[in-house]
């Protein structure tokens, strides 16, 4: 067995520690204090190696909120931890790095978009779940990119829409529910030539996948002319146009395990995590350049210093805990709530988990 040092002051301290006593010590750290840890696809494989639950926010959030477990340790990005601490407020949320943000999240804040509902007295808030909780706390309900397309529709269709953070999303939900579409952006000083029923989009964006271009796709399609291509619903219009599937990095694990060939327009981390998955399929980003550099914050070093100090713990007023729940049950109510993964869908995870080498992270 090997010799487990003491709780050592900062985290670069634990990075020179052999990555194998940061195993042990995550694992037997997290065994003590009763907790799970929960990894996103886009993590490093060494942390989806010591994960409990593999998966996407909601999905993580809604696994570890049914775990009798009193610690959750989320390695994803903020929102993701709050997500968890809306779902589970009885648990201890910590974040091995709590300078892991998301870019897209903090495009709008809770202030501005009360700003923005001013201007609009009757319009309805749909807020993507790539968010503040302070946010979603201001929303009528929250939506997946699974889903966004149906939470639209679950509205009259007269009604605005003020939908944030991501204008992609946006723009894309609009042109499959035929509903007029602008962002905050191309707002005038007057909103009352905005046509009946549009939705006036957040101007922000996820840097991963809005900086998918068009000539990559062609250069990827040239070498691959066989292989199909699906594309997350948080890149630009004219390449999701260009794509035979649009869909969310959960659905990309079953496409995967259906084509032999797919050019995945996504970060690179669960192509990478596919392609151990499907050695002999050809799986290829569509980007070699796709990576969040915030999911990559965090490290084996930090997970096991945040396990040892129990640290960075996230919090949120139970006000605004309570307001982000609703917006989000009220999403879960309307979709059919969300589901376990198939055993097929689990043994993939499971099967990726087992991966020795290294990912596409940065
Ligand atoms: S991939 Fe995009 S949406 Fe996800 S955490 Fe990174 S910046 Fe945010």
């Amino acid at each position: 067995m090997i010799q487990i040092a003491d709780i050592l002051p900062t985290p670069l301290a634990y990075a020179a520690l052999p990555a194998d006593e940061l195993r042990e010590r995550i694992i037997r750290r997290k065994m003590e204090l009763n907790a799970v840890i929960l990894g996103h696809n886009y993590q490093r494989v060494e942390i989806q190696a010591v994960s409990d639950f593999l998966g996407d926010s909601l999905g993580l959030s809604q696994e570890a909120a049914d775990t009798d477990a009193d610690v959750i340790v989320f390695c994803g990005v903020h929102f993701m931890a709050e997500t968890a601490k809306i779902l589970s407020p009885e648990k201890m949320v910590l974040m091995p790095d709590l300078r892991a943000g998301c870019p897209m999240a903090d495009f709008v804040t809770a202030d501005g978009l009360r700003q923005l509902k001013a201007r609009f007295p009757g319009a309805a808030v749909i807020t993507y779940v790539n968010s503040t909780a302070e946010v979603k706390a201001e929303s009528d309900i929250c939506c997946t990119s699974s889903n966004a397309v149906e939470v639209v529709n679950s509205f009259a269709p007269d009604r605005t829409l003020l939908f944030v953070p991501d204008r992609n999303l946006a723009r894309y939900s609009a042109e499959r529910s035929g509903r007029p579409y602008l962002t905050t952006s191309q707002l005038g000083a007057s909103v009352e030539a905005i046509p009946e029923g549009a939705i006036v989009a957040w101007d922000g964006y996820c840097y991963v996948h809005d900086d998918l271009v068009l000539d990559e796709l062609a250069e990827a399609k040239r070498r691959y002319p066989n292989a199909k291509v699906v594309i997350h619903p948080e890149a630009r219009g004219d390449l999701l146009a260009r794509a035979d599937f649009v869909t969310s990095t959960a659905k990309m694990v079953s496409l995967a395990e259906d084509h032999d060939e797919l050019i995945i327009g996504t970060e690179r981390g669960l192509i990478d995590r596919l392609r151990q998955q499907y050695p002999n399929k050809t799986l290829v980003p569509l980007s070699g350049a796709a990576i969040c550099g915030n999911m990559k914050m965090n490290t084996l070093a930090k997970l096991a210093w945040s396990l040892d100090h129990q640290k960075h713990e996230v919090s949120i007023p139970e006000d605004v805990r309570a307001r982000a729940e609703a917006a989000l049950r009220g999403m879960l109510e309307l979709s059919g709530g969300w589901r376990a993964p198939t055993p097929e869908e689990a043994a993939i995870e499971a099967a990726g988990m087992e991966g020795a080498g290294g990912c596409g992270c940065a």
